[in-house]
Order: C-alpha cells, then structure tokens, then sequence
C-alpha cells in the first residue's frame, strides 16, 4: 500500500479530488432517509442541482454512476423500432449507439470527426428526412474534449417533436449549461466531475415532455432499479423513494453544490475555462498539437495530438513514476487528455499538469520545450484576476 501522506496530483477525467466540504460531509452521522429533516434535505439538494442545471424542472438522482442515468434515459424513452437520431463525435456517443441498438431502436447516425463539433444544419436536414425520428441523443462534449452546439440542437429537436438525451457528464459546473432556456429534455450529469463530489450519483432533470414519453411507453422499465417512472411515482407523487437513498453521497452533493454556489456558477464556469485556456497555452508552446479545433474546446477536458514514438501507458507511467501525477487512460491512442475540473480547475493545477506530461515526454525522447511550456501556462494564469476569484470562494 501506498502511504496515506503520498498523494499523487491526479488529473483523470472523473473521478476527480472532491471538494473538501463534500469530503467532510461524507462524514455525517447516517441518518433515517423518513426522518423529516433528511427529507428537507434532500429536497433542498434536488433543487441546487437544478441550479446547477439551470432547470426549474423535475431533478432525478439515480444512484450510480453517470451511465445508469444514461442508460435509463434510453430504456425509458426508447421501444424496439424507435427512431433516434444519435450525434457522434467521440467514444462515448458511440458506445450511446450500441446501447440504443441493443434497445431495437433504429438509429440514425450523424458522424462528425472526432476533432469537431456537430454541425446543427446536418441535424435539421436530418430530422428533415426522417420525420419519425422521437428522440435525439447527443454528448456535450465527449472524450474528444470537442463540445457540441447543444444551445442550438435543443430547440431542432423540439420543434421537430422529438426529445433529447444529453450527456452532460463532464461539463455540469464547468461549462455553460441552460437546460431550459436550451429546451433539453433529459441532460445527465455526475456528481464526481466538475462538481467535485464522490462517484456513485447520476444526476438528471426530466423535461414534461421527456416524462409524457416515458409513461405512454409499454417498453420502460417498472418495478426496475433502472426506472425513471419508480422515482417519478415515489419521490414526486408521494415523497417517498423506490429504495433506500445512499444519504451520505446525498449529503456529500449538497455540501459540494453548496461549494459551487457560493462560489457563483459562472465564476465556476470561468474558473475551468482559465485552466483549460492556460493548458493549452503550455500544451502549444512546448510545441504539441491541441486535439480539437480552436473553436470547440472544452473548458473541462484538454485532448493533446500523441507524439510520435509515445503511447499513453509509457506517458502515465513516466508522469506517475516520476513526479507523482496521474493523468486519464486515453479512449484513443492518438491522443492523451488531462481533466480540469472541480479542483483540479484551480491556483497552479494547470502547471503541474502541463510541466509533468510535457517533462514526461522530453523524458521519453520528445523534443519538446518545457521551459516555454511552463511560462506559457503562468503567463495565462497571470492575465487574469485570480485574486478576485480566490477572495469570492472564500467568502
Ligand atoms: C465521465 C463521462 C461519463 C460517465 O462516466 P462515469 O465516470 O463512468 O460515470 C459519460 N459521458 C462522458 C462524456 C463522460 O466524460
């Protein structure tokens, strides 16, 4: 076993180091989930995530990780011969497909490079030409660290009739994020990514469009751990939960909503897209390539072009064997990625990221520039009014 004193910086996409108010509050003494005031408590919870959502509608916490609420999305909205529209630009939207086939949906496929976002025109013409489409699925942004105009295929899809599924695991409190005002039916977030809670939550809001579909299709789930309808009949109709509630992850997400609120949400927001912004400063003065296109980059994740002669375990290894840094498995071997989220979006993360991965690859025989590298990334975080941010989270 490692000594407890070592802890290594690590920069994985999710799981990611929680807040320190939602480790405390891991803590709490485990209470009864009728008690009234755990009750109170979890009703105030459900309605900071929808804050965070920025959704005024039903918020659903499934208790797993982000992929259960995911795939109760599909299960609930989908009947074999379903027409959806999947948008695919990276490996999780692809892995979407597979489900959403395994369900005898017949998916339609919009493939965009994974360098890129999807192009809003081809989902119109999409759902132009097939007018039975009832469902599109789209990622905000997958492991390409590529986002997807979201704020425009919200309101394709629901003036064609048909609802959305949004996986918006990694850009909840890190991104912009409307689901209202982007008239997204089903977006689905996690609670160990910018959050900065533990895994083990899927949090979800539920449009009224999404729920008519849900109970008008003999295929959902009932009488299921994957049943949205089971939450909808218990917490909604009675106050009540289909199965007993994991309360300390329940607390956990309170406190680090909590954390995240008092800090702003579009503080939080400006906060990643610094780190993320000074990464890749540092990525491209070492000389590396940025993996997606100017334009599209995400806030939460940087993707780096792989150099030649490198593969990613040789790189995590080289980073964790010698400076105690752990970087995400790349979905891709063309690429490596580095998360920036909750923590890990602050004060000198972005360095320590960017010095480890670039030091580990001149390591490894790269030419690449650390001293540039470095500087670009302090020159970044120096533009701007970090003082001002330090001072409102403490506050
Ligand atoms: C992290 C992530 C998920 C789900 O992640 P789990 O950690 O398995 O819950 C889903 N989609 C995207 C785009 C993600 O980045």
């Amino acid at each position: 076993m490692p000594s407890p004193r070592v802890q290594p910086f690590t920069f994985s996409v999710g799981p990611v180091t929680a807040s320190p108010e939602a480790l405390v509050a891991l803590s709490a003494p485990i209470g009864y989930d009728y008690d009234p005031v755990y009750l109170d408590t979890y009703e105030r919870t459900l309605a900071k995530v929808g804050e965070l959502f920025q959704s005024a509608g039903d918020i659903v916490l499934m208790q797993g990780e982000a992929l259960l609420g995911l795939e109760a999305a599909a299960r609930g909205l989908v009947r074999p011969g379903t027409e959806v529209l999947n948008l695919v630009n990276g490996t999780y939207a692809r892995l979407y497909g597979e489900l959403l086939r395994a369900l005898g949906a017949r998916v339609h496929e919009i493939d965009a490079p994974d360098d890129d976002a999807i192009d809003p025109a081809d989902v119109a013409r999409a759902l132009e030409q097939h007018a039975g489409i009832e469902v599109v699925a789209v990622v905000h942004c997958d492991s390409t660290a590529a986002c997807n105009p979201i704020a425009e295929i919200g309101p394709l899809a629901r003036s064609h009739g048909a609802v959305t599924i949004v996986d918006a695991v990694p850009t909840l409190g890190g991104m912009e994020l409307k689901v209202d005002e982007w008239q997204l039916d089903v977006c689905v977030s996690a609670a160990h990514k910018c959050i900065g809670a533990t895994p083990g939550l899927a949090l979800m809001t539920v449009s009224d469009a999404a729920w008519a579909r849900i109970e008008a299709n003999p295929a959902a789930p009932r009488r299921s751990y994957l049943s949205l309808l089971d939450w909808r009949a218990a917490w909604f109709g009675q106050r009540r939960f289909p199965h007993t509630t994991a309360c300390s992850l329940v607390l956990s997400l309170e406190a680090a909503c909590d954390a995240v609120l008092r800090e702003g949400l579009d503080a939080s927001i400006a906060r990643h897209a610094l780190a993320a912004r000074a990464a890749r400063a540092g990525f491209r003065a070492a000389g590396l390539e940025i993996w997606a296109r100017d334009g599209v980059q995400a806030n939460t994740i940087t993707a780096v072009r792989m150099p030649d002669g490198v593969t990613d375990e040789s790189l995590r290894a080289r980073m964790r064997g010698a400076y105690g840094v752990v970087m995400h498995r790349t979905p891709d071997s063309r690429q490596f990625r580095i998360g920036h989220m909750g923590m890990t979006a602050s004060s000198l993360y972005p360095l320590v990221a960017v010095g480890a991965a670039v030091q580990s690859l001149s390591d490894l025989g790269v030419d690449v520039d650390v001293g540039a590298a470095t500087a670009a990334v302090l020159a970044e975080l120096a533009a701007a009014d970090q003082a001002e941010a330090v001072g409102r989270s403490g506050a």
